[in-house]
């Protein structure tokens, strides 16, 4: 119940794009009859949380923050949900998102922008960071002690740095990708959001595991996380990427980075510098295969089988398609459509999507040699604090910048934790990224909780 005023005190933010208060009662009552009981709890028996938009529920509005998705109810719950009911969780509501996950400032949402708490009242507000930016913003308002996000380039990673939260991205196959709207399905992975390191490995233990029902979830044992969470860092060796450290990087990144870089030291880590060489190609790579994998799973929305039609009379099945595309699909979405058509088209494949491909393999590559000399990496999550609305929005290419220390974990699948580690000049939090080994989410946590 204080959850559910916390989120009517907060409407301003725009957080929530379907506030759920029926089911939170039900599941809450149903969880204190299994206490009154004395029955075994699930690990988040009880514990109110928020659930990005992009998660199928079934019965409950699930838009992905689309105008094409605006009617679509599903009639099946995603894995991901489903787990995390299955764990006790109660759901509040849905949270709003950048429109299909595209996008670092929750600014191409069809329901309108969010607002970073930390942020001014206001016209100048800050965002909240995306796409995952109505999750962030309610755990960090305190209307969630936890919310699902999903990190396709950095989706839970940079809206954490910027809320002041910890985002955990899984490995790739961590979590099932069922019933999750799709962006990008080599990369798409679920994740928490969360206000400690500890939470986060709670929450991603009720989340993941093997699903049949998703061809690329991974059939390994889900690990005790939480156990994982205080092994300290002695022993470790972590490798500082020396390519990390981009041109005009601001000096309170660099200063936080080697905040975080002594603080492991202090813990008994090793700190030794490592070479990333592809790094550089990380963005490029990351903006032609999004968006080809994109351009291929939109084709979906075609007005017949989900979501909005155009109610304009049109003479043939193609004209419907386009219309319906057209009033209901936002400019970014057309813009990543565009382009991924294009990476893809005969014409373009060899030079655009097939090298992608194997610069992608180069970048996991780098990766994997990193891996064979340290345990994890440290980098900042971001390249600045929060912005403001408006800044960046005019230029996609400056929006696209922000994910510079995000996406080259994403295009290789690896676990990556954002955990936040200071504050800016403006008082702003800032948030310091640990790159784990395939499937290793566990020492990603123990350093993670060191830096914390
Ligand atoms: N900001 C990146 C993009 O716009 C990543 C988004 C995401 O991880 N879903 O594609």
């Amino acid at each position: 119940q204080a959850h559910l005023d916390r989120m009517a005190a907060t409407r301003a933010l725009n957080a929530y794009v379907a506030e759920t208060p029926d089911i939170a009662l039900a599941l809450a009552d149903a969880a204190d009859a299994r206490r009154a009981r004395g029955e075994a709890l699930g690990p988040m028996d009880g514990v109110p949380i928020a659930v990005k938009d992009l998660f199928c529920t079934e019965g409950v509005a699930s838009t992905a923050s689309s105008a094409i998705l605006a009617s679509f109810v599903p009639p099946y719950e995603s894995t991901v949900s489903a787990k995390l009911k299955a764990a006790g969780a109660v759901m509040l509501g849905k949270t709003n998102m950048d429109e299909f996950a595209m996008g670092s400032a929750n600014i191409t949402s069809a329901q309108g922008p969010v607002r970073n708490p930390w942020g001014p009242d206001g016209d100048s507000f800050l965002v909240p960071g995306g796409s995952s930016g109505g999750s962030a913003a309610a755990v960090a308002a305190r209307s969630a002690i936890a919310a699902t996000g999903s990190d396709t380039g950095g989706s839970i990673r940079q809206p954490a740095s910027f809320c002041g939260l910890v985002g955990l991205k899984p490995t790739y196959g961590r979590c099932s990708r069922w019933g999750m709207i799709a962006f990008a399905s080599s990369l798409d992975q679920a994740g928490p959001i969360t206000r400690t390191v500890e939470d986060a490995a709670i929450m991603l233990g009720a989340m993941a595991g093997h699903d049949p029902k998703d061809s690329t979830s991974a059939e390994i044992a889900v690990p005790d996380f939480r156990a994982a969470v205080n092994r300290g860092v002695r022993g470790l060796k972590i490798g500082v990427p020396r390519e990390y450290r981009v041109d005009g990087m601001p000096a309170e990144i660099e200063a936080l980075w080697q905040q975080g870089i002594d603080m492991l030291k202090a813990a008994g880590a090793e700190v030794v510098e490592i070479s990333l060489p592809h790094t550089r190609y990380a963005l490029p790579t990351y903006y032609i295969v999004a968006p080809a994998e994109a351009s291929s799973n939109l084709a979906r929305y075609d007005g017949v089988r989900y979501g909005h039609r155009t109610r304009a009379n049109v003479s043939s099945l193609g004209e419907m398609y386009e219309k319906s595309r057209a009033e209901g699909f936002g400019r970014e979405v057309k813009r990543r459509i565009m382009i991924g058509t294009y990476v893809l088209s005969a014409g373009y494949y060899d030079a655009y999507y097939l090298k992608a491909q194997q610069v992608r393999t180069r970048i996991a590559g780098d990766f994997t040699t990193a891996f064979e000399q340290v345990d994890a990496i440290l980098a900042p999550t971001a390249p600045s604090a929060a912005f403001r609305f408006g800044e960046k929005m005019d230029d996609p290419v400056q929006m696209y910048l922000n994910d510079v220390f995000t996406v080259p974990a994403s295009l290789a699948g690896l676990p990556a934790i954002s955990v936040p580690a200071g504050l800016s000049a403006d008082g702003l939090p800032l948030g310091l990224q640990v790159i784990g080994r395939s499937f290793d989410e566990e020492t990603v946590l123990a350093v993670g909780r060191a830096i914390e």
